[in-house]
């Protein structure tokens, strides 16, 4: 008999969209957004395909050696108490040769606090490496945006903006922490205007009265010359500036020393589409800027994130 269970999608994002979940003898059979939770019935493709992760041939359950050469995908399966010896004795030799840090210690995305139980461990071990899936996903924005606005901005959607500058990401499919979808969703119903900046022509295209799309890689020079078209035309708010910043002149003569000429060049967005998105964010009556993971996957992810959280001021 087939029951219905309600859950959460917390392990495979932050936040954790609302889910019903199909089960009969055991077994789940289907999954389905839950309609009656804060994330209104939005589920990604990774939601919807629990139940083919969790019956997957190919789904780890133990550890496993590998056997074959690099790359040859041949592994044996070993016992927990096999593969902490192992790792164990790794770690000493590095430990013994007074090398500690040529270990590396790599994680996925941990939740709360085990996000700190290995760099803990790292570091009573004696090895400052360590990385996990934050290094390209959202810690160059959090630390950015600490270091510039002392915090990490988020607009609220719920009262929707007038514009919203979409900034390499694409939340209609992803849903960042599992409640962006639904509150993206809400404010192209309530007509926000919105500006795509993606090189992908992502299902918020088409819903964007402008689509820039950039050259990947080039984000820091667009913001700059967004930040120079803004400072030239006199398009930002005075009183903020003098009361909330430092180094606004230092800002004007690094921005001036880009050309729009190079900036059209290098990102492949003509001088007239810069100048246009510039003016429309600077004279909505309320804008914000979403970014997404694309910010952090480039070279410069921090000093983009500064160019971009100095836009959102
Ligand atoms: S958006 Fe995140 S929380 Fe929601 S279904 Fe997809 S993976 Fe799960």
């Amino acid at each position: 008999m087939e029951r219905i269970e309600k859950a959460s999608c917390g392990r495979m994002d932050h936040g954790g969209c609302g889910l019903l979940v199909y089960v009969e003898e055991g077994r789940v059979t289907k999954v389905k957004g839950d309609p009656d939770s804060f994330t209104r019935g939005y589920v990604c493709a990774k939601g919807l395909a629990h139940g083919e992760r969790l019956y997957h041939p190919d789904r780890l359950k133990c550890p496993q050696r590998r056997v074959g050469g690099k790359g040859e995908n041949r592994w044996k399966r070993i016992s927990w108490d096999e593969a902490f010896e192992t790792i164990t004795e790794k770690l000493l030799a590095c430990k013994n040769r007074s090398e500690p840090e040529k270990a590396l210690f790599l994680q996925g995305t941990p939740r709360g606090l085990e996000n700190m139980l290995l760099y803990r461990f790292a570091h009573s071990f004696g090895s400052p490496n360590v990385a996990a899936t934050g290094t390209v996903c959202f810690a160059p924005r959090l630390g950015a945006s600490i270091l510039t606005t002392g915090f990490y901005p988020h607009p609220d959607l719920e009262h929707p903006p007038e514009l919203i500058l979409v900034w390499g990401a694409n939340h209609l499919a992803t849903s960042a922490d599992g409640v962006l979808a639904p509150q993206v969703g809400l404010t192209v119903r309530k007509g926000s205007r919105y500006v795509l900046i993606d090189p992908r022509k992502t299902s918020l295209a088409s819903k964007s009265e402008i689509h820039l799309q950039i050259k990947p890689g080039t984000d820091l020079l667009l913001a700059l010359g967004m930040i120079k078209v803004i400072l030239k035309e006199e398009l930002y708010d005075r009183e903020f500036v003098e009361k909330w910043t430092v180094g606004f002149e230092a800002l004007g003569a690094h921005v001036g020393s880009y050309s729009l000429d190079e900036i059209e060049k290098e990102t492949g967005i003509s001088q007239e589409d810069i100048k246009r998105t510039s003016r429309l964010y600077a004279h909505a009556g309320s804008a914000c800027i979403l970014w997404g993971n694309a910010i952090d996957h480039t070279i410069n992810n921090v000093q983009t994130a500064r160019a971009l959280l100095t836009l959102m001021a």
